[in-house]
């Protein structure tokens, strides 16, 4: 192999049952969608059931189909929101749908459809769902038309911040929230992303749970101490030289490498999801040595400079490790974002379960 993406099998399952705990025993919605953040969602789902999770949030209904189709037997969610013909068919198969306005519910009473549905309300996102004026009038209306109200949610916007102002932000949605659920019995009532369970596990509301980065080990872009690293980006040393002059690395000359320094190209690039962001600031590890990413990362390659106790003993082939929790942890790059980074793993770079 030479660009692959180890996932740590038994740290995800402990980072669940940490969250679990953490949760205070609610059930945990285990949020697989994009691919579980590019990891692989039947297998990521197959693990998350080995400890129990049956219920998972994809991002639209050809997510949650995969897993049906892969033999994945559990209940799904679609959390975000649907067109009228996916409705018909989250319908068909049994699966949970978020909805977000009365022309939704209409549909569904107009044609004799009874999904399992989710009302999302907007708390302070300022995405998808129902203003938390129309609570009142929404759930009246599901309950004279005997619609299946299996759940109500809404989605914390900010609670990976660590300001005085985020919490406070944080604090008045779940308070809204809270006014909303205060007399309602159903069987689900959720509030709480993976930073409102690591940040806010004081304050959840409810009784499920939605777990996602944090199952990863990360609340915002940043490790959560108690939880455990799943995955690690590894490719291998594919080339080596030692430059006798000053020299311009890479596309648009952007880095010097000095005379006598030695380099490494490593086979990933941003076609694998290394973002050419981490060029300002990035690093890899060549046996447990920092070498630092320089000059523009290429679509396929990558070029490190090689410290020089490194260099008498650096091999072809030696092992890489591209990134980690504990590696992004360390990063400040302003433009870094765990998800979207997760998401852009690449097609070339092998999912392994380890
Ligand atoms: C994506 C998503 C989540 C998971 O978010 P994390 O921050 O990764 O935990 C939870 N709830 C909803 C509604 C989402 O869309």
């Amino acid at each position: 192999m030479r660009t692959w993406v180890e996932i740590d099998k038994e740290n995800l399952k402990y980072n669940i049952l940490k969250l679990k705990e953490l949760a205070n025993n609610r059930e945990v919605l285990g949020v697989v969608k994009a691919n579980a953040y590019g990891l692989g969602s039947v297998e990521i789902a197959k693990i998350l059931q080995e400890v129990g999770v049956n219920f998972f949030g994809l991002a639209n209904l050809e997510e949650a189909i995969e897993l049906q189709e892969a033999g994945i037997n559990a209940n799904f969610l679609i959390l975000g929101a649907s067109f009228e013909d996916e409705l018909v068919e989250a319908t068909k198969r049994g699966i949970h749908t978020a909805i977000s306005s009365m022309q939704q519910l209409r549909f569904l009473v107009e044609n004799n459809l009874n999904p399992n549905i989710h009302l999302k309300f907007d708390t302070g996102m300022t995405r998808l769902g129902f203003e938390v004026d129309e609570a009142e009038e929404v759930i009246n209306f599901c309950k004279t038309n005997n619609l299946n109200l299996a759940g109500i949610f809404t989605h914390l916007s900010d609670s990976d911040g660590n300001t005085i102002d985020t919490k406070n932000f944080t604090l008045e949605q779940i308070e809204k929230f809270k006014n909303i659920v205060k007399d309602l019995d159903l069987k689900y009532i959720h509030i709480s992303n993976s930073a409102g369970i690591t940040n806010f596990h004081e304050n959840i509301l409810g009784n499920l749970v939605r777990a996602g980065i944090a199952m990863y080990s990360f609340t915002g872009n940043k490790k959560t101490p108690y939880l455990k690293n799943v995955f690690t980006i590894k490719s291998k040393v594919l080339f080596t030289k030692k430059v006798n002059k000053d020299s311009f690395v890479s596309y648009g000359r952007h880095y010097t490498l000095p005379a006598d320094s030695t380099y490494a190209v490593i086979p990933i690039g941003y076609a694998d999801g290394l973002k050419k962001y981490l060029t300002k600031g990035g690093y890899v590890l060549i046996n447990n040595h920092r070498c630092e990413i320089i000059g523009n990362i290429c679509m396929d390659m990558t070029m490190v400079r090689i410290p020089k106790e490194l260099e008498k003993t650096i091999k072809i082939s030696d092992e890489v490790t591209v990134i980690n929790a504990d590696i992004i942890d360390n990063l400040n790059i302003p433009e870094l974002c765990v998800w979207e980074f997760m998401t852009g793993i690449g097609r070339r770079v092998k999912r392994i379960i380890v």
